[in-house]
């Protein structure tokens, strides 16, 4: 298949659990829920069964190993000997990883490249920025000057920038930066107020458009968390299409816009893609979670989306099973629907090897600038 052995860009990931886990542990960390339940084990789903097949051979086990087999297995070998076979095993060679999420503690981004024997970039997470300068305590006048310093100094050795306003307050977004009294006076109440988590629509609204006017100006992408996620988020809120005055607003001025996950709204984000040139679609979390489905969501992504605007990521999040799977079943159902679409005639083999080259880093390296350092 034209998949097989291609090295692969992983767009957005995370770091993995730098420490060994128990069954709750692991578990914990194999579902978007934010509790596991007896009876409701997610080795039960599309992505616990894509795990035993494609995860144990990498640990000498069997395809489709009982769970309990590849949790000893796993813990015999050890977090570290386990996240470097898995990781090297995925043929990535380039992870950009997201660093604004660090519970429970996850390897930073050098140590990820070094499990992984490739190269690692840091992706900022403007939220976490904004909630370090207030946890570090500023005046409610100074915040916005802090906050912006704050990410132009982190900016300065990252890839791109992202944003999760959609578990914040949903990605209805103005259309328009909200002005500096509006700002200020948000401040005071979000850095009276007990709460450390920035929730305030407004002054996220303002710290999505700082972050889309900084990245046009350095050259840094800016990924939006869309779709399904943990409980932390209201789906419906979730949809990409929320974000059209946004992306209006931004379709001269902004930087390239990335949509993660996007499932189940990835034909909303192809569209997206499809009307406005500075977008981008991703499926990382949407592939290993849907399993054998996987060619179908990409095949409803490529319906109607330009495809150099689509992107490989795993999402991979703790587990580095995560990773491995993302990059393993992109490679085994985007490899097989491309033969399909070869033997249908749908397209010819110059036009698949540039399809399958672009998804796999090309049209990533190009947005994020990564072009000479990528084949
Ligand atoms: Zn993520």
């Amino acid at each position: 298949m034209l998949t097989d052995g291609l090295p692969l860009l992983d767009q957005h990931c995370h770091g993995v659990r730098d420490a060994d886990l128990d069954r709750a542990g692991f578990e914990l960390l194999l579902t978007e829920a934010d509790r596991v339940v007896p009876g409701r084990s997610p080795f039960e789903s599309m992505l616990g069964v894509t795990l035993r097949r494609l995860c144990a051979p990498v640990l000498d086990l069997p395809r489709h190993a009982p769970a309990e087999d590849y949790l000893a297995r796993r813990a015999a070998l050890g977090w570290r000997e386990v996240s470097r076979r898995l990781l090297r095993a995925s043929g990535t060679t380039t992870w950009l990883v997201d660093t604004g999420l660090n519970t429970p503690p996850l390897t930073g981004v050098a140590e990820l490249a070094d499990l992984g024997g490739g190269h690692a970039r840091e992706v900022v997470r403007l939220e976490a920025v904004a909630e370090q300068v207030a946890q570090r305590g500023v005046s409610a006048a100074c915040l916005a000057a802090e906050v912006e310093r704050e990410i132009r100094s982190q900016a300065a050795n990252a890839i791109g920038l992202k944003s999760v306003v959609a578990y914040r307050c949903g990605l209805r977004m103005p259309d328009r930066r909200p002005g500096s009294g509006q700002v200020d006076s948000r401040a005071a109440a979000w850095l009276s107020g007990p709460d450390r988590r920035l929730r305030d629509p407004v002054l996220l609204a303002w710290l999505v458009h700082l972050g889309a006017s900084i990245g046009a100006e350095l050259g840094l992408p800016l990924q939006l968390h869309t779709g399904f996620g943990d409980p932390d988020l209201r789906l419906h809120e979730a949809d990409p299409l929320l974000l059209t005055d946004f992306i209006r607003s931004t379709v001269d001025t902004g930087p390239t816009l990335v949509l993660l996950h996007c499932w189940p709204f990835h034909r909303n984000a192809a569209y997206l893609a499809h009307a406005y040139p500075h977008v981008l679609v991703d499926l990382g979390l949407t592939i290993p979670h849907v399993g054998a489905q996987a060619a179908a969501v990409l095949a409803e992504t490529l319906e109607i989306a330009p495809w150099p605007a689509v992107c490989f990521s795993s999402d991979g999040f703790g587990l580095p099973e995560l990773h491995h799977l993302g990059a393993l079943l992109w490679r085994e159902r985007f490899g097989r629907l491309i033969d399909r679409w070869l033997g249908e005639d749908v397209l010819a083999a110059t036009d698949a090897e540039r399809l399958v080259r672009g998804i796999a880093g090309g049209n990533a390296a190009r947005a994020y600038g990564l072009g000479g350092e990528w084949p």
